[in-house]
Parts: structure tokens; C-alpha cells; sequence
């Protein structure tokens, strides 16, 4: 559906549990968490994916937390492989358990996936995540057999932790089906507020000139893509501080505690459980007005910093 702004609102994220075996630096939750027993179950999660297609909602991505904790994963994307109108149906994960479920999330629906990876050393992996980089390994090559293309491989770069890995990751696009997107550190966490660790991606393009820009894979997609000749995948840089996105953001967020958060970059959020009680009639209004009167902007710039870190809210 069509906002006040006039942009076309047609992107949910699912973010169905703030459970997370990762403790990444820039994102581990310091307060608490929703347990899992306040979680919205797999029947409230598909009932609400219905509405919002109802809405206008074409794709949609299941994230966390990490998405795989959840047991009834299987059940969720099956559930939502089921809606015709989808022409999207992802999951970013930070692919510690990847390994033995890409098959099945394949089975259940699933058309591609996100995978989250800060580093190609096995011990600044385990310090920056406290996970291990062979699992992600191993779970890359079960997604690439499973067909869960195309993959991406999404980086955050912290200055001095990670920043020197630009080039190895670019490499992994020369013979791999592997796009690669350099993501901004956003305020967003509890490392996000410091702006001396953020990069500007607009730094790194400018110092690889042999980067060639080349379209979007779709409309609305938030990286500026790029490929370098002779290899097989893109290379992507989402930067929603130094280029903001906001004029062509199509997407709205449910979290696993059942509020619904029309802008990541503004703290505004409105519950859903009081609706699920009263029916859809009550929950197609209350996410047709919020979509309705998402905010124009993020306002990273001006000092912004989530009250949530993106675990809670869903990356
Ligand atoms: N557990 C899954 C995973 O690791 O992909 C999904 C959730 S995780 C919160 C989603 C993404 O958000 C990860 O790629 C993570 O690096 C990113 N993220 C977390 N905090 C961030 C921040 N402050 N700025 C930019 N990206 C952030």
C-alpha cells in the first residue's frame, strides 16, 4: 500500500525470536531480551504476514535474534511459502546452524538467503561474534547447494576491528555465487553510537576505481551494487547514514514481542497483540494506519540511537 509520502509499502521483516547464540560487539542486547514464552507463535506470525499482503505486502524476510533458534521454523516458512502473492520469501541468519537446515528451509519455501559474516579469520570471528567461522563456512556451501540463491553476505565494518578485511571479501565474489554488501555501522546498539568506528562506504568505493556500478536487482533495493569483471558475484554497499535511503524505503517491521515498527531509524512502535485478540478486521487497521503514517525519515544523522539494539528489532 501507498503511505502518505507516497512510497509503495511492500516489504515486512519477521523478526520471530530476540534469542541469539552470537554475542556480536556491535549488537548483543544489554537489556533484557523477550523470553521465549512471550514469543508470538507461528499461528500469530502467519496471520499477520496474511494481513499484511492483504495490504500490499509482496516480500518478506524472516530474521531475529537468529531465525534458526526458533523450533518451528520449518512451520513458519512453510506457513509463509504458502502466500501466493509473495514474490520474496528470505531469512538473514547468522548461519551457525545453517549447516543442517538448508535443505529443508529450501522444502519449506524459502527462495534465498542473507548471511551474516564479519570476518574470514577464524580468531577475529570468534572475538567479534564469540561463534565459529567454520560453521559459517559449512553453512554457505549447504545454502549454495540447496539453491538458496543468489546468497549475500552481509559485513558490518568497524573501524580498526574488521576494516582491513574489505579486499578478502570483495575476493570471495571472484569464484563464488556470492554477492558481498558492505553495510554501515548504524546508531543502532550499543557500539553503533560511537561515529569513530562507523566507515563511510562512499571511502571504499572511491579507493577501488576498478568497481563498476551496475543496476539494481530490484526496485527499492537499499545497496548501490557493483561488479568488478571476470567475477561471479556483486559487490553491494548499504549506507544508511551516508546515503539514506528513506525516499524509497518500502518496508515495515513485526517483532517477536508482537510490536510493529514502521522505521528502524525511530524509536515509534505500536503493539499488535491487543488486535490479534480483537480479529483481522482490528489487525488490518491498526498496520494499515501505522504503514499509513510511517515517518518520512531516519534521523541517524542528528544523534539518533535506537532504544533497541537491531537483535531486538530484526536486522
Ligand atoms: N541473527 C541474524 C544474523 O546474524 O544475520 C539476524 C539478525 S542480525 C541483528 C541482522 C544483521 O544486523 C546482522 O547482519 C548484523 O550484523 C546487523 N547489525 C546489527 N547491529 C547493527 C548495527 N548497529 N549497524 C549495522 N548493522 C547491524
Amino acid at each position: 500500500m501507498i503511505d502518505q509520502y507516497g512510497r509503495n509499502i511492500n516489504y515486512l521483516r519477521l523478526s520471530v525470536t530476540e534469542r541469539c547464540t552470537l554475542r556480536c560487539v556491535y549488537c548483543r542486547a544489554d537489556e533484557g531480551i523477550c523470553p521465549k514464552a512471550a514469543e508470538l507463535s507461528c499461528a500469530d506470525f502467519l496471520r499477520i504476514a496474511r494481513v499484511c499482503v492483504d495490504l500490499g505486502i509482496r516480500r518478506i524476510r524472516v530474521t531475529g535474534g537468529e531465525p534458526l533458534l526458533r523450533k518451528d521454523i520449518l512451520e513458519i516458512v512453510g506457513g509463509l511459502g504458502q502466500i501466493e502473492e509473495l514474490v520474496d520469501l528470505t531469512m538473514t541468519t547468522n548461519a551457525q546452524y545453517l549447516a543442517e537446515h538448508a535443505e529443508g528451509l529450501k522444502k519449506a519455501g524459502l527462495k534465498r538467503i542473507n548471511i551474516s559474516l564479519d570476518s574470514l579469520r577464524e580468531d577475529r570471528y570468534r572475538q567479534i561474534t564469540g561463534g565459529e567461522l567454520k560453521n559459517v563456512l559449512e553453512g554457505i556451501d549447504a545454502a549454495v547447494n540447496a539453491d538458496l540463491l543468489p546468497i549475500k553476505i552481509n559485513v558490518v565494518l568497524v573501524r580498526g576491528v574488521n576494516d582491513d578485511e574489505v579486499d578478502d571479501f570483495i575476493a570471495l565474489t571472484r569464484d563464488n555465487p556470492l554477492d558481498v554488501r558492505m553495510i554501515e555501522l548504524m546508531p543502532v546498539g550499543v557500539l553503533g553510537q560511537d561515529e569513530s568506528l562507523r566507515i563511510n562506504n562512499d571511502e571504499l568505493i572511491a579507493a577501488r576505481p576498478y568497481l563498476q556500478p551496475v543496476a539494481p536487482s530490484y526496485s527499492g533495493q537499499p545497496s548501490r551494487d557493483y561488479k568488478i569483471t571476470g567475477h561471479q558475484g556483486r559487490v553491494g554497499f548499504i549506507s544508511p547514514i551516508s546515503h539514506s535511503f528513506c525516499a524509497d524505503c518500502n518496508r515495515i517491521r513485526v517483532m517477536s514481542d508482537g510490536m510493529l515498527r514502521p522505521c528502524l531509524g525511530n524509536n515509534a512502535e505500536i503493539s499488535l497483540k491487543p488486535a490479534l485478540q480483537e480479529g483481522d478486521d482490528a489487525l488490518l487497521e491498526v498496520i494499515r494506519s501505522t504503514i499509513f503514517n510511517k515517518p518520512m525519515r531516519h534521523h541517524f544523522e542528528k544523534g539518533f540511537s535506537s532504544e533497541k539494539s537491531m537483535l531486538k528489532i530484526g536486522g
